[in-house]
């Protein structure tokens, strides 16, 4: 299935919390959901890859498929966030050190821009598996590629609880090259305390939320 691109600008103006995470919750019964934060010249972007349907454009769709859902809960429960279309995230020469990573311990923490800020320059892809009625209910794995400038990959994502895996630079090279960035292809269970953290809105749209106001 075809992987849409959207970046996510704007702030969240009024955010319907109990909504947000119904709708939210929602979308991971039917498909998994990857994020990716980008960051170039110091500046941070957000950006959101779903899923398409069958008839899906790269500017819309003429059903009511998931990812026009997801579209719609953005705007009815964060208004003031805007999607944006992208069709092409490239990768850049500088991104020269790249890892898979999974959560390893149960206190696992969000990769978030926080992390990524440690390098000049960076991509974070992180994939989140379709949420099951299983012992394993979700699953998160990532990619990420940052500059030669900053601290050590591995040891970076260990201070969080994170394990980096020994395959990546071998799957890696197609990814680096496509269009869209693909999903990170590995998982690991996420604690409920990592899941949480993915659910809470601030995390797609993190630097913005100062100025929010709950209803
Ligand atoms: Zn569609």
């Amino acid at each position: 299935m075809a992987q849409f691109l959207w970046r996510l600008d704007g702030a969240i103006e009024q955010l319907h919390r109990d909504g947000w995470q119904q709708g939210f919750t929602l979308h991971l019964l039917f498909q998994s959901l990857s994020t990716i934060i980008v960051r170039r010249d110091d500046q941070t972007r957000h950006y959101l890859a779903l899923e398409g349907c069958p008839m899906c454009r790269p500017d819309g769709c003429d059903r009511m498929c998931h990812r026009m859902l997801f579209a719609q809960l953005i705007r009815t429960t964060l208004s003031g966030v805007v999607l944006t279309p992208a069709v092409r995230l490239p990768s850049r020469a500088t991104e020269t050190r790249q890892v898979l990573a999974v959560p390893q311990r149960n206190d696992a923490q969000l990769l978030d821009a926080t992390f990524l800020a440690q390098w000049t320059e960076g991509r974070l892809v992180s994939t989140w598996s379709r949420l099951r009625a299983t012992p394993q209910p979700i699953t998160v794995g990532v990619r990420l590629a940052v500059s030669a400038d900053g601290p050590d990959l591995v040891r970076a994502l260990r201070t969080l609880g994170w394990r980096a895996l020994p395959l990546a630079s071998l799957l890696s090279r197609r990814a680096q090259q496509a269009d869209v960035p693909p999903p990170a292809a590995v998982g690991a269970r996420a604690s409920e305390t990592l899941f949480a953290a993915f659910r809470d809105p601030q995390h797609l749209v993190p630097s913005q939320l100062l100025a929010t106001e709950e209803v």
